[in-house]
């Protein structure tokens, strides 16, 4: 017989399970019986609707057997089992390609992460196994065929002698090293205990001839060692459960297992809702967002169980797209179990569900910014520019939901805060919400208008994310508070008499002011004199809705259309600066214009159209 070669990936993989120093060894014996389930659950949805299959549910189970004479352990299940084509193209490539970009996480993740991650699926029977058979009968076919490999060299797929349909793998133990007894998995109380432990869940039950020493029946201090069959699985969903028989730990274990990720989550919420809608939910909102989450590549969803029985994997529709990162389940029995993904879209039950799951979320969420705030804060820093996108996409809609849960960077004491604490913490009189934006709090604290806003004692909200201005102009307002930008022209922190003293000078200034604005044409909408800067020469301030900072978010986007925010060049009329222009000759004054220019839109972060130009015009100046 020919040996067949694996995919040049596969074989990556495979290597990487041979030699692998991945602690948790055990964890191949999940992945089995994981299979054998999803198995089993392909030909019992088919017995729902044809009768040929010819089984009830109490027929399904997944039998684990022990060979200690020949270091065997077989797990078989009487599932819908698969062809010599399926045995060849399920397990000589990898299946769980979808969910991992290969190539770019074999380089860049350890290999510990990579198997807590993706679990690696059948593959993961190398880390304990030398060599490996797969018996299999696929369901409606006559014949059975035999997969065998020994390694990463390649493996053989040959016809074999099977009765009923489903799959029956084996596998060889490797020999016991100094550090791994791989023989402990021969041993029925480690079996029983990592069945427990990983898929006591599972629907079916999970049988295994166990010895057990019982005293002989009316003979007394005399004990015989029988073998019993056993079901080693309790076959109660987690989230069946009462929370009371749960522990961290179970949580945390069935979250890693089936959601993977190798961290806990950072919150979890089990819940058990009746009434309209009638469901348990068992939701994890995880710590980190995953490494595709910011992607078109990431699906949202919940997976979805009609009374115990998987019906979708990622149900879109049980989460908005601002709770896009919320895992986990929601069992309900008011769900056929044959619904289409049509259908259910519209489904009066499954909509409500969803209503009171995003209650459910947002009052969690709630919780935790009252109670833990370091926890959430790390949950912010993963998952705080989806809630901003929460708001803007949905043009505020979501207001209620999301205006108490977005954070921002505050002067005050430069640390995260909500809108709420920032309103109250308003000084007396303090009449807007006052924020800039930049591309990082450094470059803010280097606007000149925020030092002056600062200087005068407000609290001003560091925008630093693109979004975070979009979102807020979708707020307009919280507890009836504008949000105001101080690099606006709205900005009205002056006294009467200030205001009074700077209407003046503008005035006297008029016709000067008004040939800069000639020199400038398009670019500025006016030019005038300000009193709120305190050091810098001049600034750009925007009018209308659109900020020169929006104005870079926007063009910076693919198929822009090249916006122009509406702009002011403010010159500071405390400056000595102010005092030479009204000197100048007009040959000098449209340098000094244009260089004016050319230093707020730097010292605004914007670039500016001509270097070299204002590289010529600072080197006439200094010559
Ligand atoms: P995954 O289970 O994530 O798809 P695996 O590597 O564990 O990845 O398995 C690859 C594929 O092999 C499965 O998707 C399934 O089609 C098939 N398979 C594995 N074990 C069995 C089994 N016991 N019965 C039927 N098909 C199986």
């Amino acid at each position: 017989m020919r040996k067949k070669q694996f995919k040049a990936e596969s074989k990556k993989l495979l290597d990487m399970m041979i030699n692998s120093i991945y602690t948790h060894k055990e964890i191949f014996l999940r992945e089995l019986i994981s299979n054998a389930s999803d198995a089993i659950d392909k030909l019992y949805f088919r017995s729902l609707t044809d009768e040929t299959v010819g089984m009830d549910k109490g027929d399904f189970k997944i039998t684990i057997e022990i060979d200690k004479e020949n270091r065997a352990l077989t797990i078989s299940d009487n599932g819908m089992g698969m062809t010599a084509d399926e045995l060849e193209s399920n397990l000589g490539t990898i299946a769980k390609s979808g969910s991992l970009d290969f190539k770019k996480d074999m380089e860049e993740k350890s290999e510990v992460e990579i198997i807590g991650q993706f679990g690696v699926g059948f593959y993961s029977a190398f880390m304990v196994a030398d060599k490996v058979s797969v018996l299999s009968k696929a369901f409606g076919s006559d014949e059975a065929n035999i997969w065998v490999s020994e390694g990463a060299e390649g493996y053989t797929v040959e016809p074999a002698e099977k009765e009923n349909a489903g799959t029956v793998v084996t596998l060889y133990l490797k020999e016991d090293t100094e550090e791994e007894k791989y023989s402990d998995f021969l041993e029925t109380y480690r079996i029983t205990s990592i069945v427990k432990k990983y898929s006591d869940y599972i629907r079916y039950p999970i049988m295994m001839d166990v010895e057990t020493t019982k005293p002989v029946e009316g003979k007394e201090n005399e004990y015989e060692t029988v073998s019993e069959t056993k079901t080693l699985n309790s076959m109660i969903p987690i989230w069946r459960k009462n929370k009371s028989e749960l522990t961290d730990d179970d949580y945390n274990n069935f979250y890693r297992d089936k959601f993977y990720d190798y961290e806990k989550p950072a919150k979890v919420i089990h819940s058990k809702v009746e009434g309209q809608a009638t469901y348990d939910a068992l939701l994890f909102i995880p710590q980190k967002a995953p490494y595709d989450y910011y992607t078109k590549n990431y699906e949202k969803g919940l997976q979805l169980y009609s009374n115990g029985v998987l019906i979708m994997d990622k149900c879109p529709d049980l989460l908005p797209d601002y709770f896009s990162f919320v895992k986990g389940l929601v069992d309900s029995a008011d769900l056929s179990l044959n619904i289409s993904r049509e259908v259910l879209q519209h489904d009066y039950q499954l909509k409500l569900i969803a209503k009171t799951v995003e209650k459910k979320i947002k009052s969690e969420l709630a919780n935790m910014l009252k109670k833990d705030r370091e926890t959430y804060e790390k949950f912010y820093n993963a998952f705080g520019m989806q809630l901003k996108y929460g708001l803007y996409e949905s043009y505020g809609a979501h207001k209620d939901v999301l205006q108490d849960l977005i954070m921002f960077v505050s002067s005050h004491e430069d640390k995260l805060t909500t809108l709420n604490e920032y309103v109250d913490r308003m000084k007396e009189g303090q009449e807007n919400i006052y924020y800039a934006s930049g591309e990082t709090k450094a470059k803010i604290d280097m606007l000149p208008q925020v030092e002056a806003v600062k200087d005068k004692g407000y609290e001003i909200l560091y925008f630093t994310d693109n979004v975070d201005e979009f979102a807020i102009q979708m707020l307009m307002t919280y507890e009836d508070k504008h949000f105001v930008n101080v690099c606006a022209d709205k900005l009205d922190l002056d006294t009467k008499e200030e205001k009074e003293e700077i209407k003046k000078e503008n005035e006297e200034a008029k016709d000067m002011l008004d040939k800069m604005n000639g020199i400038l044409g398009d670019a500025v909408n006016s030019v005038r004199f300000t009193n709120a800067l305190k050091n810098h020469p001049a600034c750009l301030t925007s009018e209308g809705m659109l900020s020169t900072e929006m104005e870079k978010v926007l063009n910076s986007m693919p198929n822009n259309e090249n916006v122009k925010a509406e702009t002011v060049l403010e010159i500071n009329a405390n400056h000595p600066i102010a005092q030479k222009l009204k000197e100048l000759s007009d040959e000098t004054l449209e340098k000094y214009t244009k260089l004016l220019y050319m230093q707020a839109r730097l010292i605004g972060g914007l670039s500016i159209e001509d270097p070299a130009e204002f590289s010529r015009l600072i080197s006439e100046l200094m010559v």
